[in-house]
């Protein structure tokens, strides 16, 4: 999911939450939403669909105030529906609030339970509905908002990034893990506006400063006295999901001072040197491997061109066609171009394969197309494991590398090669702590525990 929030007294601030959620649409393609606070008073608008279709001129303008939270959804717990779409806003003793988040909580059979037990009234099924209801619960136990809301946060477990609204302020907090980010901009000096978003383009849309990220276990309180950082978990740890890095987030969005355009180069460069081929060509799949293959081509000496056509506007939600047009599905996305491809060796680079339905059809394409030879690299390991904060990779029984060696992976997608880039080489491309990343995807190492019951739903 993206998340967006912005505090900005003298302003309207619906007009920037929907260019803030309109950057960061890779996030989440189900869901919109806006909540705005004047006073006391809360304004919502939210629907099924992209930013672009939920929103227009005309509901901006109703949703008044100078405190937005907004949301684009990508359903992980609870089902497709207009109910789970995002800010939860519900009433307290001190006013509503309106709440955002991107990730997943693990113990969330746990907090259904307290809070039915508190005879709360769950009117959705999503997780983040129970963190809302959690705060809620402190607040009207006799807490104040920042009280509240932190005694919730110790009752959570597993990945959230949150942005809360309420009456008197904006706040924002991440896990201990921080396994989903979260960054703080401002906006203009005197005053200063503050900014939340789940990645720097969500800052630069609007003509935002990036300031730094809400750290792991920390939670920051934005009101009329400016913003105070509070260390609501002492045992923070940074877990970032590497999978963000590799895949997920945009890559103009900066994360360890960089942006993840040059991490994911450095992947190429480094999946080059892993795993040489000789070839004539070599290019990424668009969108997400393109810069792999820029850095394979840089570090191999192999020509980077294009072979590959993305139509940019086949989204998530078109029309599904027949079982007989499925069979050529691909080419509605991706189109390859057949004089730059005939009679050479080709190598294609992706940043991941995870159920392999689309890399087959795609190498099926390239020699229809003419390719002499295929060549698959991928910019990450094999994912073996299933996701559970918040990125859906499926179960594990749908992850082509749980069931099968790289050897009978390169038989079933029919390439002439396949290789993998390694664990280390993904993790040390980042330059960072290699301890200070979640890689439980390619490894099974779950940062944050799962319960036994959890991990049966989606471990073969
Ligand atoms: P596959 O060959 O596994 O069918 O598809 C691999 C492609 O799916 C890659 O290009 C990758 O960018 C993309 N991908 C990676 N992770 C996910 C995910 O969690 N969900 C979806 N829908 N696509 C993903
Ligand atoms: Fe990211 Fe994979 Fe960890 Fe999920 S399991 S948080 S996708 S690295
Ligand atoms: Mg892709």
């Amino acid at each position: 999911c993206g998340v967006f929030g912005i505090y900005a007294p003298e302003q309207d601030v619906a007009k920037m939450a929907y260019f803030g959620l309109y950057a960061l649409q890779h996030r989440g393609q189900e869901s919109a939403g806006i909540a705005t606070f004047n006073g006391h008073y809360v304004h919502q608008h939210k629907d099924m669909g992209l930013v672009s279709q939920v929103f227009n001129e005309t509901i901006l303008e109703e949703l008044v105030g100078n405190i937005a939270v907004g949301h684009n959804r990508y359903s992980t717990t609870g089902s497709s529906r207009k109910v789970n779409a995002q800010p939860a806003v519900i009433s307290t003793r001190l006013g509503h609030l309106a709440l955002a988040h991107n990730g997943n909580l693990v113990n969330t059979i746990q907090l259904r339970e307290e809070l039915l037990q508190s005879n709360v009234h769950l009117l959705t099924t999503t997780d983040s509905e129970m963190i809302a209801y959690a705060i809620a619960e402190e607040v009207n136990a006799g807490a104040d908002w920042l009280e509240g809301a932190i005694r919730a946060l110790h009752r959570c477990q597993g990945a959230f990034s949150l942005v809360v609204g309420t009456p008197d302020g904006i706040m924002a907090a991440r896990d201990p893990n921080g396994i989903r980010p979260l960054v703080i901009g401002t906006l203009d000096s005197d005053p200063v506006r503050y900014v939340l978003a789940s990645e720097t383009c969500g800052l630069d849309i609007i003509g935002a400063e990036y300031l730094r990220d809400v750290e792991p276990g920390e939670l920051v309180w934005i009101t009329e006295k400016g913003l105070t950082s509070h260390r609501w978990n002492q045992q923070p740890q940074r877990k970032l999901c590497i999978f963000e890095m590799i895949y997920f987030a945009r890559p103009d969005s900066v994360m360890h001072h960089e942006t993840l355009y040059s991490y994911r180069m450095r992947l190429g460069r480094r999946l080059a040197e892993e795993s040489p081929i000789e070839a004539d060509i070599v290019f990424g799949v668009p969108d997400s491997g393109i810069p792999a293959a820029i850095g394979f081509s840089q570090a191999s000496g192999v020509a980077y061109g294009e072979g590959l056509i993305k139509n940019r506007y086949v989204g998530r939600t078109f029309i599904q066609p027949t079982q007989s047009m499925r069979e050529t599905g691909i080419k509605m996305k991706l189109n390859p171009l057949k004089d730059v491809l005939y009679g050479k060796r080709v190598v294609i680079i992706d940043d991941s394969i995870v159920r392999g339905t689309t890399s087959r059809k795609l190498v099926k394409a390239l020699r229809e197309a003419g390719a002499s030879e295929v060549h698959m690299r991928i910019s990450s390991p094999p994912v073996t494991h299933p996701c559970f904060y918040g990125i859906d990779t499926d179960t594990q029984d749908q992850l082509i590398a749980a069931k099968m060696s790289v050897a009978d992976i390169a038989k079933k997608l029919e390439v002439d090669t396949l290789a993998y880039l390694s664990w280390e080489g993904m993790l040390e491309a980042t330059r960072e702590d290699t301890n200070s990343f979640c890689s439980a995807c390619f490894t099974g190492d779950y940062p944050v525990a799962i319960p036994e019951q959890v991990k049966r739903s989606k471990l073969m």
